[in-house]
């Protein structure tokens, strides 16, 4: 397909979508919602999915959007729900692409959840394989104010609930879920992206046996009633859950018998065990690489890896 026919079928495409979420959403110049169960609405925009809980004497924000769109992005859910006041953020890790709405609501004294080690990354220097800086420190009145560490913490919507749970090591690790447990909507945060890999940050500790552990974890919440919200991509049901938890199992089983025959993490790239998997999600080489080398901080876990690593 040449460069113009490829540009008139992506205009083709946006447009269909635009017409498709004014009928039952809005749209900005950035994003799009949709209402997905009684004033809960997934955001959606250039770096993937948001959640809105829409309570009546304020919103719950799960996750923000990178810096340059916070202000399109606030005045956006304003007016698709109608509530101006923003009471809580919950954030799902410390990732720029999550954490630019902090800024603006922290100063405002709005409350920021987060799990504690997501609050120390954003409150340090962090350096990728320990040279180039990849996060510098925030202030301290746009840091999360209300953390925890171990378990779950529940924060009141209307007359239900939505429990914040930790997810361990996985993407990074500091990261949590959010479940509106009467409704049952799950917003699992960057362990589950349903358009790309679900890589991990190994610099601030990611793990892939945390994604799969992460999996575990969050289909003792998944039922056949569940909406599955994923960081990025389409919203899912309990059948395309347990098909990706089936595939990054076995995915992470064939990295560690790579690791076993003291593959390093170019021969893993090139042996490709991610081949044919997910052709649409694209190169699996981001996934790969730090997924492999996160393996390295892991060796003595028997239950991951197997034993006789030294
Ligand atoms: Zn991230």
């Amino acid at each position: 397909m040449n460069a113009f026919k490829r540009i008139f079928l992506l205009t083709i495409l946006l447009y269909t979508a635009t017409l498709v979420f004014s009928q039952n959403g809005r749209a900005a110049e950035n994003f799009t919602s949709t209402e997905v169960a009684d004033d809960i609405y997934v955001v959606t925009g250039p770096a993937g999915n948001t959640m809105v809980a829409a309570d009546e004497d304020g919103l719950i924000l799960v996750d923000g959007v990178p810096a340059q769109y916070a202000d399109e992005y606030l005045a956006f859910v304003e007016d698709v729900t109608g509530i101006e006041h923003v009471k809580t953020l919950i954030l799902s890790h410390w990732h720029p692409e999550v954490t630019g709405l902090n800024a603006i609501l922290g100063p405002q004294g709005v409350e920021i959840i987060a799990h504690e080690n997501t609050r120390q990354w954003l409150g340090t220097t962090i350096r990728e394989r320990g040279e180039t800086v990849v996060h510098s420190p925030m202030p301290d009145n746009t840091l999360p104010n209300r953390t925890f560490y171990w378990g779950e913490l529940d924060v009141p919507f209307g007359n239900d609930v939505i429990q914040v749970g930790y997810l361990l090591q996985s993407h990074t690790d500091g990261d949590i879920y959010a479940w509106v447990k009467g409704a049952d909507v799950l917003y699992t945060g960057p362990v589950i992206r349903t358009d790309s890999w679900a890589t991990v940050d190994e610099t601030t500790n990611g793990f892939i046996g945390g994604i799969t552990d992460a999996y575990d974890a969050l289909s003792r919440i998944v039922t056949e009633d569940t909406l599955v919200v994923p960081a990025s991509g389409s919203v899912i049901g309990k059948v395309e859950f347990e098909e990706l938890n089936a595939m990054y199992t076995a995915l992470k089983a064939d990295m560690v018998s790579l690791l076993r025959q003291s593959f390093g993490p170019d021969e893993v790239l090139e042996a490709n065990p991610a081949q044919g998997l997910k052709p649409q999600w694209g190169d699996a080489s981001a996934f790969l690489d730090e997924g492999f080398r996160s393996f390295y901080g892991h060796l003595r876990n028997g239950r991951q890896i197997g034993g006789g690593f030294p």
